[in-house]
């Protein structure tokens, strides 16, 4: 038994000090020690309970937040649920305008949680009004009293990883931490964490997840947003079709774009090999790994930190059901380094 068991006030108590795991399976033939930053042990299941607090909490200190009063959030699920479950505890209304690119399961978990959702077409541009972000807007503006989380351009999503999860890792590895590798959404986990441990250390390297489709890759290398990088894609919560504020570009050393298909397999291969039911993104966050040591970034000396950001609960009508892998085409394993293949 741990010496330090005890009785906590609220469930709030438990976001943060995330556990640091060794992988040892899935990285057999990879040069380095790797270690996943286990997210889904926030009780709200992922990374994002952490800027929901935060940002939340800045609010109250602020004085701008009174009991009963509304907060609205833009978010692909994972957010949204955190936002629910902070305001269930605190006493805020919560109205959360989602894409409709989210699972069903995410949305209706939403509305477990006491938020007001509204679905949103994904595929639209940010400035369409009916995108979630001019959604969000209008009813910030309409309703008095309402606290805008804004989580692509709000400083504080940065401030949050940089207080939190950037100082666990430095302490979970005494040090030692040589990379890390995060998915990019809104940036806010990639650079707060980077932000903290370069101070640190300079010599951590730093390295984004971006997916096919997305901007983020592109707009590191040029400065520019190229509206022919952005396509559909099936991960849901990191790459964008838009240049974040909550991203400090200057921090990451590089991005690594992954696909679909490939992210989805090895999501699946983290469970059998780890026993690590994670999410979507965490898949793409290894397979970003594995490109990386294809490309030789990692020596024996390495120890990378890689962060997994949510449970893979929230995906079994996605990439844990075979159904909708071979709807998808994703059956096809040539091109997957390092998985088995998988039987369908
Ligand atoms: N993975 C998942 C599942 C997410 O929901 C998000 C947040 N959009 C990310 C990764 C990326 O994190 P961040 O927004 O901090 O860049």
């Amino acid at each position: 038994m741990k010496e330090d068991l005890k009785v906590y006030n609220s469930i709030l108590e438990l976001i943060g000090d995330t556990p640091l795991i060794k992988l040892n399976r899935i990285t057999e033939n990879l040069e380095g020690d790797f270690y996943a930053k286990v997210e889904a042990f926030n009780p709200g299941h992922s990374t994002k309970d952490r800027i929901a607090q935060y940002i939340i909490e800045e609010a109250e200190r602020k004085g701008i937040l009174k009991p009963g009063d509304t907060i609205i959030e833009t978010t692909s699920g994972n957010t949204g649920f955190s936002v629910a479950m902070v305001s269930v505890i605190k006493g805020y209304d919560c109205i959360l305008a989602v894409s409709s690119k989210s699972s069903k399961d995410k949305i209706d978990m939403l509305r477990t949680m006491g938020a007001k959702v509204y679905v949103c077409p994904a595929n639209v541009s940010a400035d369409d009004p009916r995108s979630y972000y001019q959604v969000a807007k209008r009813l910030h503006q309409e309703i008095k009293g309402s606290v805008y989380i804004n989580q692509y351009f709000n400083e504080l999503n940065i401030d949050a990883h940089y207080k939190t999860t950037g100082p666990e890792i430095w302490k979970q590895t005494e040090g030692k931490v040589t990379h890390l590798v995060a998915c990019s959404g809104t940036g806010g986990t990639i650079s707060g964490t980077a932000r903290y441990l370069k101070e640190q250390n300079p010599d951590v390297k730093v390295i984004g997840i971006d997916a096919y489709g997305s901007v983020l890759k592109k707009y590191h290398e040029t400065k520019e947003l190229d509206p022919n990088e952005i396509y559909p894609y099936r991960i849901e919560g990191l790459g964008k079709n838009l240049i974040p504020t909550a991203t400090d570009f200057d921090i990451i050393d590089k991005f690594v774009k992954v696909t679909d298909s490939e992210s989805a397999h090895t999501a699946r291969y983290i469970a059998r090999t780890e026993g690590l039911f994670v999410g979507y993104t965490s898949g793409a966050a290894f397979q970003g790994v594995k490109q990386l040591a294809e490309e030789g970034e990692f020596t024996e000396n390495s120890k990378v930190v890689i962060i997994f950001p949510d449970h893979g609960s929230r995906y079994m009508s996605k990439i844990y059901s075979d159904d909708w892998m071979q709807e998808q085409g994703f059956s096809d394993t040539e091109n997957l380094v390092g998985a088995e293949p998988i039987e369908f």
